[in-house]
């Protein structure tokens, strides 16, 4: 398993690490009403077998903690609730055994408040996570809208009373807020309705805000916590994790909020959470799609395993075909695809193998140099090859059997892997 360079230290949620140098782990959240015993525990089993480390349910009142408390015995896998507003929920899913909650604490309003989860979390040894949304910040916070500009975070300051926790943090040594990023060179203008001020003021006022909420829990002593700073804007929700990381060690939670459904979903986020990451960036992921939550956990691992992060499944490389192609290259690209899918120990044993699919002879094995193993089609034939050498001439018909038959053995000689998905 490869690393990019990470520099969070780790925090303990249940029997997950997440940060230091654990693997990046993958949440998903159940979308059912949770005081709905039956149906909430069939979706965290199906999270669960699609490949979720972390599954988060909403508790939104006492019906819902009521029925987490039974969940809660129902799985060993971490489990987050997820509280908005009120802190009893919070206590009370702390005692009913939440190896994380997931707190917004600037809608918890009472300071005296929050110092309690923070008391009973110490307690007990849980995890807390500081989530920060671009579309919920303090108003005094956000930045006003149009225009470039920049936000000074020193300028900032409450306008609650009472509300110390809200207002700004006095910089701690070596740790000042610095409003410049050095990551890019700002180009002028950006289209309309759009600019590049705008992301940027609103990421620094994202970091403004988490700032001040972590130095509540700092002030208790807490350090267990692990910070989101979402936004359904991709560059902004990229350029405060960067301000974010340029000044805090904590664990981050990635993700593109709203992102919507279908390719435009997954482009967002794969762009979003993909570029932290291969900067260095993030340690737990959660893809917010509108649809069902198994997709998320699939686009998930999609985007872990295109970084070379986490291997969970073989990849295909395949040609797009162009007029060299004399096959039906699609086709049997289908048949590798079905005939993978009911290979023993599919995925888990294959996770990671590179198979390629390739239209002709002449390009195919130098494109797909990097594959363990690979057929090039010709005209009504092909060649298969490992590492871009042939090693056997196959008719057109057998291209596909014979591509499976080599993958079959790959597994057989490879041994358990290098490459596992495994989080153990
Ligand atoms: S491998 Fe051959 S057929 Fe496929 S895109 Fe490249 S040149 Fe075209």
């Amino acid at each position: 398993m490869a690393f990019r360079k990470r520099t969070s230290h780790p925090v303990q949620a249940g029997s997950l690490i997440i940060g230091g140098n654990a693997p990046v782990s993958i949440q998903g959240m159940t979308k059912t009403k949770t005081a709905d015993l039956r149906q909430t525990l069939n979706q965290i089993h199906s999270i669960q077998n699609a490949g979720a480390d972390i599954i988060r349910l909403a508790i939104r009142d006492r019906d819902d903690l009521t029925a987490f408390k039974l969940l809660r015995k129902k799985t060993t896998l971490t489990l987050v609730a997820d509280i908005h507003f009120q802190s009893e929920l919070a206590l009370g899913a702390i005692k009913a055994g939440a190896d994380k909650i997931r707190l917004n604490p600037g809608n918890i309003k009472n300071p005296e408040q929050l110092k309690k989860i923070i008391k009973e979390a110490k307690k007990r040894k849980i995890a807390i996570r500081v989530g920060v949304n671009s579309g919920s910040l303090p108003p005094h916070l956000h930045p006003l809208p149009g225009g470039a500009r920049s936000v000074d975070a020193s300028h900032l300051t409450s306008p609650h009373k009472g509300e110390e926790f809200l207002g700004v943090a006095s910089p701690r040594k070596g740790k000042e807020f610095n409003p410049v990023i050095p990551f890019f060179s700002p180009s002028p203008q950006r289209g309309e309705g759009g600019g590049e001020g705008d992301e940027l003021s609103l990421a620094h006022a994202m970091v403004s805000a988490a700032k001040n909420y972590l130095n509540i829990f700092e002030a208790e002593d807490f350090r267990n916590l692990v910070v989101s700073l979402k936004s359904s804007s991709v560059r902004t929700a990229i350029l405060a994790n960067r301000i974010f990381r340029q000044q805090f060690d904590y664990p981050l939670h990635l993700g593109i909020t709203e992102s919507g459904r279908g390719n435009l979903a997954l482009v967002k986020s794969a762009i979003g959470i993909g570029s932290l990451l291969e900067e260095g960036i993030g340690d737990t992921i959660r893809v917010s799609l509108s649809g069902p939550p198994e997709e998320e956990i699939e686009a998930g691992r999609q985007i872990l395993q295109a970084l070379g992060l986490r291997y969970f499944y073989p990849e295909i490389i395949s040609c797009p075909t162009c007029g060299r192609c004399q096959v039906n290259l699609f086709k049997i690209l289908e048949k590798v695809e079905t005939g993978l899918k009911c290979l023993p120990g599919y995925p888990r044993d294959y996770a990671g193998i590179k198979i390629a699919v390739m239209g002709c002879e002449v390009n195919g094995p130098g494109e797909a140099a990097a594959a363990d193993i690979g057929i090039a089609a010709g005209r009504k034939n092909g060649f298969l090859f490992t590492k871009g050498r042939e090693i056997a001439k196959i008719n057109e018909e057998e291209l596909a059997p014979v591509l499976l038959r080599e993958i079959r053995k790959l597994r057989k000689n490879r041994g358990r892997d290098k490459r596992s998905h495994s989080l153990g």
